[in-house]
């Protein structure tokens, strides 16, 4: 059997779940599930939390469809709303609750024919620009919302472009434009901060957080604060040396033959590559671990495979456990945003980015 897999500790998971409610602790935080649970297996991490998650987050009736029929019951929220009218009906059937951005939906919402009212969140754009009604529309939406017997509870939603950045005029604009609004819909509950709002700005908490990211521990601040540096990886990348190679200086590596050596070198071939989701941005140095000690990638990353440069590691042999990102042997951790950082991209790329070809081994106590 190839020895790539992707563990994932649920016990972090809880843990990660525990420090958005600690950062939050006037909010219900909304678990969010979509993209499979941001590759680490949407049904499996629904259970995990299933005791502590009032709620969970996904991006489609179809991520939520998942969720539904593997047993989980509490409610879920459809980030982007329906796509299709039709899908209405299932919606108001399974207690779904629905993001409102578009004037195509509340059109479709108000000929609805439902057996129960559907609970729906409105969103605000207020400075992003991607989804949403701007500020000026939203009060006549609510409204309008309110009078549509399709339609049962309302929250008041916006989603900040720049929560991440530690001084953004960006950021205060949007939540003045929000506060405003709550203040003239007359106090409603409302829902803004993703991860690096939960973890760093308490004014933005409001009823209810929607952390991501940082669920799977990697944390989405610049410069960690007291409550990111307790995140806990709960994805590890793990695999093995499937070879070990010994080079004299000036031998090319990998495709290309972007590195060469400088000096005589023995290097590892890992049966991980760019189909399984290891990015081939990787450069030369991208860190690594060996039997828990760290290295790095040396040449391309190929489909299947790539090389890490043991030389310095003479114990690490065919067979060895590499750590491409998570928690090694011996509690080294190898955190996902110091590869990403090295693929030019972020943890959520790579997270997300793990092929299905790669097992996930569920590990339920550490
Ligand atoms: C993905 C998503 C989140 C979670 O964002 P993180 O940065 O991963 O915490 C929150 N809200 C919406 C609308 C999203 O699409």
């Amino acid at each position: 059997m190839r020895p790539l897999h992707a563990l994932i500790d649920t016990q972090a998971l809880r843990h990660n779940y525990r420090l958005a409610c600690q950062a939050a602790p006037d909010s219900r935080a909304l678990a969010v599930l979509k993209a499979n649970a941001y590759g680490h297996g949407a049904l499996e991490c629904a259970r995990a939390l299933s005791d502590l998650a009032p709620a969970f987050g996904v991006a489609s009736i179809e991520e939520a469809q998942a969720l539904r029929e593997g047993g989980i019951e509490q409610p879920i929220v459809l980030l982007e709303g329906f796509f299709e009218a039709d899908e209405l009906e299932w919606i108001a059937a399974q207690g779904v609750i629905c993001v409102i951005h578009s004037e195509w939906q509340l059109e479709a919402l108000a000929s609805a024919q439902v057996t129960q009212p559907i609970a729906v969140w409105l969103k605000c754009d207020s400075g992003m620009h991607r989804l949403g009604f701007v500020p000026d529309e939203v009060p006549d939406v609510w409204k309008r919302l309110g009078d549509m017997t399709a339609v049962g509870e309302r929250v008041l939603m916006t989603h900040f472009a720049t929560a991440d950045q530690q001084e953004s005029a960006l950021f205060g604009h949007q939540l003045a434009t929000v506060e405003r609004l709550r203040q003239a819909l007359g106090q409603p509950p409302v829902c803004w901060a993703n991860s690096p709002a939960t973890l760093s700005h308490p004014a933005a908490h409001g009823d209810w957080v929607r952390p991501g990211i940082m669920l799977y521990g990697a944390d989405p601040l610049p410069r960690a604060n007291d409550l990111s540096t307790e995140l806990q990886p709960v994805m590890t990348l793990e695999s093995r040396l499937i070879a070990v190679r010994e080079l004299g200086a000036g031998e090319p590596i990998g495709y290309g033959s972007r590195y060469v050596t400088e000096q005589p070198v023995r290097v590892g071939v890992v049966a991980c590559g760019y189909g399984d989701g290891y990015d081939r941005h990787a450069i030369d140095g991208t860190p690594v671990l060996v039997e828990g000690a760290r290295t790095c990638v040396v040449g391309r990353v190929s489909m299947d495979m790539l090389i890490v440069d043991i030389t310095e590691l003479p114990e690490a042999d065919v067979g060895a456990r590499v750590t491409l990102w998570g928690r090694g042997p011996n509690g080294a951790i190898l955190p996902v945003n110091e590869v990403a950082a090295c693929c030019d991209t972020i943890s959520y790329t790579l997270l997300t980015g793990v092929t299905a070809r790669v097992p996930r081994r569920m590990l339920s106590s550490t």
